[in-house]
């Protein structure tokens, strides 16, 4: 059924924009929601996008911003980049050319279909252009609840004297936070090469565009975070949309910057159930090669069939990442390497046991959905609030810490995949797979929260 103003003859089909961070675990996110309210509200989208990291039109109406902006070095690779810095430049750059781009599409608009633009947290120059330009903003937040929860205390911590840790002793970066358990300081420390007033100013922006928009979209469900939902509700006075999980509404598959490569699917279809470890860190995250040569020989050792993601640019200073000598023969048969997966098909095949994750928010919730157990090895921004929850809250996973070193990560694999705990964490990860497919059916949290998120934006 396509949405149309209810009132006269003329019914007019509405318009969504929006304006996704051009990173893959932001552009998954708002690409999946372009999919689900086309698919449950009939609504048109126009995606604006940066002229860089574009992904694939498919669908829907792309209209590219800044073409000609020079965004040599904007770009952060790398687990040490400072990405929090690349947000702010981003956000200078961009808007000068989305102001051109937006005004061009308001002019074509016919009728005001435009109803209002769906702009990543990250983007808050782009909404000021958009209230310039009186268009309503919704803002979709990429990550957990729980997140945004501790991103809203980091101004009170700081107040308090606690951020930037007032010193480098592990004793107090391990100290618990009361007032957002079960974090510890050193998780609010979310990178060692953002300076804290980078790091406080992007926060300030992120939190202004949440408290400046007609509501906060969010990839979550009540039955994974409900207080947290409820503390953002309350702290930010807007309305809360939690909608997740987006991808089990629409796949959005056309948003891989990556090309996936579906042969594991055969390979996996010839393993036991429950017996392949998946190890995957993501679009950003990388090591360096002693991590690459531990990590290889973990897995080999650990003699558990596994599926391993090495992305063109995971080992940091090589263009092509080369496993040791013999670790072919010693895997062979019982392993694969692939340069990107489709992660989700993956996750979902009844074969994949566990799941080796640097824990960025898309990945946590991805194995939540398909009930697979986590063993956590976070690197920065929310990868460690989500570990956290994923060890202390959810308990269907724990950390690998430390420096990586072989015997330990045989021992985490055996741990996770032949061990009771293992199975433990296994059985609470099936249970919340199959509250996060009840929260979509009718009456369902999520799906509720998807009619009202459809009315309000019918409402504009
Ligand atoms: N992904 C994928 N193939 C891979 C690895 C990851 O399609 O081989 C997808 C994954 O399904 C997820 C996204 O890339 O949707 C990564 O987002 P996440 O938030 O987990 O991490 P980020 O890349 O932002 O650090």
């Amino acid at each position: 059924m396509a949405a149309t103003a209810s009132s006269g003859e003329s019914q007019r089909r509405r318009r969504v924009l929006m304006f996704p961070l051009p990173f893959q675990g932001h552009l998954n996110p708002m690409l999946q929601l372009a999919g689900a309210l086309h698919a449950c509200g009939g609504l048109d989208v126009t995606v604006f996008h940066a002229a860089f990291n574009a992904p694939d039109p498919a669908g829907h109406r792309f209209v590219p911003v800044g073409d000609g902006v020079p965004f040599g070095g904007l770009l952060p690779s790398g687990s040490d980049a400072d990405f929090a810095g690349a947000l702010l430049r981003m956000n200078e750059r961009l808007r000068g050319p989305f102001r051109d781009s937006l005004r061009q599409v308001l002019d074509e608009d016919e009728g005001g279909a435009s109803a209002c633009l769906v702009v990543d947290s990250n983007l808050r120059g782009m909404q000021l252009v958009a209230e310039e330009l009186g268009v309503p903003t919704l803002v979709l937040r990429t990550g957990s609840a729980a997140c945004l929860v501790a991103y809203m205390a980091f101004p009170a911590l700081c107040d308090k004297g606690l951020l930037p840790p007032p010193s480098q002793d592990q004793i107090q970066l391990d100290m618990p936070l009361n007032e957002l358990p079960p974090l510890r300081l050193r998780d609010m420390v979310f990178s060692t090469t953002t300076t804290h007033a980078t790091m406080a100013r992007c926060l300030e922006c992120l939190l202004e565009s949440a408290r400046c928009s007609s509501g906060v979209i969010i990839n979550t469900l009540q039955d994974l975070e409900s207080s947290e939902l409820q503390k953002i509700a309350n702290g930010l006075g807007v309305p809360i949309y939690a909608i997740g999980p987006l991808h089990k509404i629409s796949s959005g598959t056309e948003s891989s910057l990556l090309a996936q490569d579906r042969t594991c699917m055969e390979w996996l279809d010839k393993q036991e159930t429950d017996s392949v470890l998946y190890v995957s860190f993501g679009s950003l995250a990388s090591m360096d090669e002693k991590e690459l040569l531990e990590t290889a020989w973990g897995l080999a050792n650990s003699q558990r069939p596994f599926l391993w993601v090495i992305r063109h640019n995971l080992v940091q200073s090589s263009e092509q990442a080369s496993l040791p000598d013999g670790f072919e023969e010693a895997t062979r048969g019982r392993g694969m390497v692939v340069s990107w997966a489709p992660q989700q098909d993956v996750l979902g095949h009844r074969a994949v046991g566990g799941f080796w994750t640097h824990n960025g928010w898309n990945s946590t919730l991805e194995s939540i959905c398909e009930g697979v157990p986590m063993i956590c090895r976070p690197q920065f921004a929310d990868q460690m609030i989500n570990m956290r929850y994923v060890q202390e809250v959810w308990k269907i996973g724990f950390e690998l810490e430390g420096e990586l070193e072989r015997g330990k990560i045989e021992g985490a694999v055996r741990r996770l995949l032949c061990e009771e705990e293992g199975r433990e964490m296994r059985q609470r990860a099936k249970d919340f797979r199959n509250k996060a497919v009840n929260c979509m059916d009718e009456g369902g949290s999520s799906k509720t929260a998807i009619d009202l998120l459809l009315k309000r934006i019918m409402s504009f």
